[in-house]
């Protein structure tokens, strides 16, 4: 009972298996206050250790006067049990004296008696003790058990509620600890998440860059190979070109030598003929002079002797009597008449010579005439030579228009118009080897913004055949054009085409002032003249025809009676256009009229749709028939001036009525064309769309075989245009990406 109390007491001790560890409280927790009411556990355990000294040694006090073996245990055996045994084992050994001793025994047990009363009062009087003592023990156990449960309970309850609150502070504390972390957590994530951006924007800006830098190096290679082959074309151009400046060189000088021989025998001839002229004339007129001076003398003579023959007829037929005396006058007459008869003699030998001399003149004639003949058939194989040089110049000149390739896209980017310049802002657009092939354009691209607000502009390259920035003339861009045109009088097909969106300067490009069209008929005239000499005669007609809604229209003829056809003659591969109006151009000035009559057309057609000219593409067709008197060869070229519609996209949603039909046609058209020219320059040309348009379905002829094709690709150079630009620059990069296959 005693020990079972004691080991509920908790000790002081910090034994991992107590239950007092198992209640011990976080170190935040406050310690009961017990000092005052309840023993602490350190005077508990003193009065443990007094209990224990009480019960497992009771008899402390005596041990002197009771000496007991320390071997026999004691613990759990009464006081009465133990006591007759300490008192055996405590008699002394006894002296054996008989008589003495019988007294001192009685004394001695009568002192023993009384001493044993003694000890039994003593007994009594510690039984007494003992049980009082007990008593109090059990009141003490009692009070102790009291206040243990006290103890317990106020430790039960202090420890609920330690552990109340406890649970409260913890369940605070992790609510805390949880907000905390939360917090925490949000702002990590936060921080994350910026850093996340942040590091996704640097390797955005990271994969631009290299992305771009990707692009650039393969914009630099191709430019390069472009470069290079351009270069290598170059240098082909440069060596058909020196080739044929020789030969055309050499020609000319053989040329001009064959002229100046022939000027020369000519002049010589003109020079041999007039002295002989002279000669003769001088010849005749001395030998008319002579043959008059002869004739004169002669004549006197004859006179003379007729006189005298007269006197002397006269003499004999005065003196006829006298015959026989006048014997010897008449022989004497007989002797002038001799000498006369001479002198007529004489004159027939003048006569003679004057023969000769005519005969030698003629000889010298026909000698002249020889050699007019030989310097006339030297002057023939010249021409021949000339001819022959000319079919090699054309093959020459086709050759180089074939290596500059049959598709060729120009890109032309016009000035800000003044009543632009204030107001609208211009785009980014820059021409880097504009110094050098001018062959590159930058465009920057509109300002987007990506998903982490970084504001970015897209630079775009481009490259074409040619590029002309806004500085650029009418006649700088002719003078790439020229060559086309030679090919057209060389009896090739060509189209000129003038691709983009309204307001790009297609038009200005192809029929404004020193545009293409007046341009080129002005050098279809000159070079037609020039080739006069070589044999060549050329007959250029005109017709002009807009087509709107896929619908065709004279622009020549605004009665719009006849309903115009077009008709492909597969044989010759020659495309005619029924009813259209067909004009001789015999000099320049009637171009220019034909010009006028077809925009004043379009101006009648342009109020009743508004906008017209820029909805409908116009097509100005040259036809140019040549033939060449000398050798009879013939060529039939056609150039094609075509100013499309505006190529600006316009959401089909946007439009209604006429606008979206307008619109869904011109959509379609544009983008047919771009189908045709891919087509032709695929492999596979077993089917080329050319029936899909009207457009292609004309040009059919113009765009295949060996005809030559040229591409305007006109940008405007304002900032709200760049997204058109760029559309009409993807376009043209798509032409000019074609190769045209035979
Ligand atoms: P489109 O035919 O493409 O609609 P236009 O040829 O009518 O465009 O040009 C629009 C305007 O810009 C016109 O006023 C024209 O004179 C002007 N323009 C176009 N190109 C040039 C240029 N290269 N230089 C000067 N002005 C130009
Ligand atoms: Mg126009």
């Amino acid at each position: 009972m005693e020990l079972q109390f004691l080991e509920n007491i908790p000790p002081k001790t910090n034994n991992a298996n107590s239950n007092a560890t198992r209640l011990q409280r976080p170190t935040t927790v406050r310690k009961p206050t017990l000092k005052s009411s309840i023993p602490s556990s350190r005077s508990v355990l003193q009065e443990r250790q007094n209990i224990e000294v009480t019960s497992s040694k009771p008899y402390s006090v005596k041990r002197t006067a009771l000496p007991i073996s320390r071997n026999v245990p004691i613990q759990g055996r009464s006081i009465k049990e133990l006591a007759p045994q300490n008192h055996i084992s405590a008699i002394p050994s006894i002296e054996p004296r008989q008589d003495q001793s019988e007294t001192h025994l009685q004394t001695e047990i009568a002192r023993l008696r009384t001493d044993e009363a003694k000890l039994k009062f003593e007994r009594d009087k510690l039984e007494d003790k003992l049980k009082a003592f007990h008593d109090k023990a059990t009141e003490r156990e009692d009070t102790i058990r009291r206040e243990k449960d006290q103890i317990i309970n106020s430790l039960q309850n202090e420890l609920h509620s330690t552990k109340d609150a406890c649970h409260l502070k913890i369940v605070e504390f992790q609510r805390e600890y949880n907000d905390a972390l939360s917090e925490k957590i949000e702002s990590e994530r936060q921080r994350y998440q910026e850093l996340l951006s942040q590091q996704q924007s640097h390797y955005q800006t990271q994969l631009e860059t290299h992305r771009q830098q990707i692009e650039h190096e393969k914009q630099l290679e191709k430019a390069a190979s472009e470069q290079k082959l351009l270069h290598e074309m170059e240098l082909i151009k440069h060596e058909y070109e020196r080739e044929n400046q020789k030969l055309i060189f050499e020609v000319e000088n053989s040329r001009s030598e064959l002229e100046k021989i022939r000027e020369e025998s000519s002049r010589q001839l003109q020079e041999v003929v007039g002295e002989l002229k002279r000669e003769n004339l001088r010849l005749i007129t001395e030998l008319q002079e002579e043959l008059k001076q002869k004739e004169h003398m002669y004549s006197q003579e004859k006179e003379a002797f007729l006189t005298q023959l007269q006197s002397q007829r006269e003499q004999l037929n005065q003196n006829m009597t006298q015959i026989s005396i006048q014997a010897r006058e008449l022989e004497t007459t007989k002797m002038q008449l001799t000498d006369a008869l001479a002198n007529s003699h004489s004159h027939q030998t003048l006569e003679k010579s004057q023969q000769s001399t005519i005969y030698e003149l003629q000889l010298l004639l026909r000698t002249a005439e020889e050699h007019k003949n030989i310097a006339e058939k030297e002057r023939d194989i010249a021409k021949e030579k000339l001819f022959k040089e000319e079919t090699v110049r054309r093959k020459l000149h086709n050759q180089l228009q074939e290596l500059k390739g049959n598709i060729r896209v120009f890109c032309r980017v016009r000035p800000p118009l003044q009543s632009e310049q204030n107001n609208q802002p211009v785009a980014k657009i820059t021409f880097p080897d504009k110094d050098m092939e001018s062959q590159q354009l930058l465009v920057c691209g509109p300002a987007s913004e990506s998903a982490v607000g970084s504001v970015t502009t897209k630079v775009h390259p481009f490259a074409f055949d040619k590029v002309f920035p806004p500085s650029s003339s009418n006649e700088e861009v002719f003078d790439e054009v020229s060559e086309l045109i030679q090919s057209a009088l060389d009896g090739y097909n060509v189209c000129i085409f003038a691709y983009g969106q309204t307001g790009s300067g297609k038009t200005y490009t192809m029929s404004g002032n020193n545009g293409m069209i007046p341009k080129a008929v002005t050098k279809i005239f000159e070079a037609s003249e020039t080739l006069k000499e070589r044999g060549w005669r050329y007959v250029i007609t005109g017709e002009f025809l807009e087509i709107y809604n896929e619908t065709m229209r004279d622009l020549l003829n605004s009665s719009e009676e006849n309903k115009l056809e077009i008709r492909h003659d597969a044989k010759q591969q020659k495309t005619s256009i029924i009813n259209i109006t067909s004009v001789k151009l015999d000099s320049p000035s009637t171009v220019y009229s034909v010009l006028r009559q077809a925009d004043s057309n379009r101006s009648v057609a342009a109020t009743a749709a508004n906008e017209r000219s820029s909805r409908s593409h116009s097509v100005f067709i040259l036809r140019i028939t040549g033939e060449n008197v000398e050798t009879g060869e013939k060529s039939e070229g056609t150039l094609n001036l075509i100013d499309l519609a505006g190529s600006e996209r316009l959401a089909h949603s946007q439009a209604t009525g006429i606008r979206l039909k307008e619109t869904q046609a011109i959509n379609k058209s544009l983008s047919y064309l771009g189908d045709v020219i891919c087509a032709l320059g695929s492999e596979d040309k077993s089917h080329i769309p050319y029936r899909n348009s009207k457009l292609t379905y004309l040009l059919q002829y113009s765009l295949s075989g060996n005809s030559k094709t040229l591409m305007f690709v006109n940008v405007s150079p304002l900032e709200p245009h760049v997204n058109e630009s760029l559309s009409s620059l993807r376009f043209a990069t798509k032409v000019n990406n074609t190769k045209m296959k035979k």
